[in-house]
């Protein structure tokens, strides 16, 4: 393919802009509000802004949108700054907030009531409600509308000094109450609240609307191009209003992309702060949540999310993107990286009647089959084995490979074994299996070449270490819970099952969030804030197959025909 077709149309604009010369450098931002964490949507944005600005030589903001004190926190923007880090992305000297500007935004507002464009409005907020109209019905024009520039600026510089309660006065602009287009009628620039603020302290008591501060702080970067997503496609008369008044030195562009949903999951940070809120996950990096922090917890790999954003594409469609997508971007990077190791999830004893008591023997086992420079490991093979529940079974269909029984079957860089005994407790269970093991049949060196056709896992019991291994599958059983009334009809009560698992001596070694492949059951990392040494706790990044996929194929064909 050629570098056009692959070429979205942000990338064609700014790549027209610069053939062009209307831009000589591009510049962007990624302007999150510090309101919650950061999720899988905004990994598009994030690659997207950086990205472009990347490719072409140019820069990128990394600004706080913080004109909302009342839900902000520095937790988020902490969490806002590591995230967008880990990504792998720098905004080196470019870290900005809205609230740097808070000083020039207020003389743009005076600016405004001056040309008249602006004016103190001292309608309550459900009048101001009741007066802005529908989408039918055109607005009335407030009594307070033509008050003079003077009063006006008296009035607003009395609310910046503090003389007022919030919501008694709002400055508004002075646009048109029957516009058709809802954010053109006056909408308000300031609002009275008396709370300080995160990053201005306690300065402030006027802090600006998102529009109205968004816009300028582009305009005083020197944003070539805003890219925001579609549902500000209706604010960009506002954005251009304020563009085409004010008449800043430098004019940025703002151009809507479509927002990128996730099938089972939800992204909205208020939906995602009710889970935390509730209790209904651990945190807002609970490795179940679609949040940058609970995905590098759960151990998904950056290289993986950004050939996943690549995947889904810039578009101007809405439409939800299957998990399974998101999974199998994860499969293929870790497929490649990922060493193996061998541990037991639901063990289950074997006892080898025929081998020697206090013998060990060394097990060499390869750390990754397609990539042989990554070496071999030592696993002990001993007298008594942890293998898994699922690996026998007493009244086997005829297809079933794996041990029975009578049944033979390899245990992988080990030795073939049959099963002569089957141990049951008073209840009925199976819980333990005494097997002989063919000394002929040693991996790699055995004398008889004799096959079987089932190859299982094992760890030795003597040598095993113990872990909590957290099994995680989606949080949601509905494939868009964003369109769910109540998100808690939909969640999926079996979205974390926890097990005592058995793990071979070489994970002793593993460190936080380093991903391996347990053989035969899916990718797994030791978890960032509750594995220590003395107690090994592991999550499930993903499993090796993907179990939903065929559900996940029919919902999605139904949920894209509704978008
Ligand atoms: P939410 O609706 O989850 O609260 P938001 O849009 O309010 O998200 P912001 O912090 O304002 O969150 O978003 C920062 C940037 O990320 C914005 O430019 C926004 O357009 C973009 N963004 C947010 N959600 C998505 C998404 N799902 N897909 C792509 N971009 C997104
Ligand atoms: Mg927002």
């Amino acid at each position: 393919m050629s570098e056009t077709e692959t070429r979205d149309f942000i990338r064609q604009i700014i790549h027209d802009d610069l053939e062009s010369g209307k831009h000589a450098e591009i510049v962007t931002r990624f302007p999150p509000e510090p309101n919650g964490y950061l999720h899988v949507g905004h990994v598009m944005s994030i690659c997207l802004n950086f990205g472009v600005a990347a490719e072409t030589g140019g820069r990128t903001y990394l600004r706080l949108d913080d004109t909302n004190p009342g839900k902000e926190s520095k937790e988020y923007v902490d969490a806002i700054k590591r995230d967008v880090h880990w990504l792998g992305f720098d905004w080196e000297d470019r870290l900005t907030h809205a609230s740097d500007y808070f000083g020039k935004l207020y003389e743009s507002a005076c600016r405004l009531i001056e040309m008249g464009c602006a004016y103190v409005d001292s309608l309550s907020a459900d009048e101001i409600r009741e007066y802005r109209g529908t989408l039918t019905e055109a607005g009335r024009n407030s009594p307070y509308r033509n008050r003079s520039v003077e009063e006006n600026l008296d009035l607003f510089r009395r609310m910046r000094a503090g003389e007022f309660g919030d919501g008694e006065h709002v400055l508004r602009a002075r646009i048109d109450m029957s516009s058709p287009n809802m954010n053109m009628r006056d909408p308000a620039l300031y609002r009275i609240r008396h709370i300080p603020h995160q990053n201005a302290g306690d300065e402030w008591c006027i802090y600006p609307m998102y529009d109205f501060a968004h816009g300028l702080s582009d305009a005083y970067e020197h944003i070539t191009h805003s890219l925001c997503t579609l549902e500000f496609e209706d604010h960009r008369p506002l954005y251009d209003w304020f563009l085409d008044q004010l008449k800043p030195e430098h004019r940025p562009r703002q151009i809507e992309f479509s927002r990128l949903n996730l099938a089972y999951a939800v992204t909205s940070k208020r939906k995602l702060n009710t889970l935390v809120e509730e209790g209904i996950v651990s945190g807002w990096d609970d490795p179940r949540m679609p949040t940058i922090a609970g995905m590098r917890r759960r151990g998904y790999p950056v290289a993986a999310l950004r050939e996943f954003v690549t995947r889904a594409g810039v578009t101007k469609k809405d439409k939800l993107i299957e998990m399974g997508m998101l999974e199998n971007c994860i499969r293929e990077t870790l497929g490649e990286q990922a060493e193996r190791r061998m541990a037991v999830l639901r063990p289950l004893k074997v006892i080898l009647t025929n081998y020697p008591e206090n013998t060990v023997e060394m097990m060499s086992a390869m750390n990754h089959p397609a990539r042989p420079e990554l070496g071999t490991r030592e696993m002990p093979f001993s007298r008594e084995l942890w293998i898994e529940q699922d690996d026998f079974m007493e009244e086997a269909p005829r297809k079933f490979f794996r041990l029975r029984p009578g049944g033979e079957v390899r245990l992988r860089f080990g030795y073939i074994i049959r099963c002569d005994e089957v141990v049951k407790n008073a209840a009925g269970d199976v819980v333990e299996l005494r097997c002989s093991y063919d000394p002929d049949t040693r991996s790699g060196t055995g004398s008889s070449n004799r096959k079987v056709k089932g190859t299982i896992h094992w760890v030795s019991c003597e040598h095993a270490v113990d872990a909590s291994v957290r099994l995680y599958d989606r949080l949601f059983n509905e494939a868009n819970p964003n369109a769910v009334d109540d998100i808690h009809s939909a969640l999926n009560p079996k979205s974390l099952e926890v097990v005592d698992g058995k793990l071979e001596p070489a994970l002793m070694e593993l460190s936080a969030g380093q991903a391996v492949q347990f053989e035969r059951l899916g990718y797994f990392c030791p978890d960032e804030k509750d594995d220590s040494a003395g107690a090994r706790v592991i999550n499930r990044i993903v499993t090796l197959r993907d179990s939903w996929a065929k559900l996940e194929k029919q919902a999605m064909q139904q949920q894209n025909q509704v978008v």
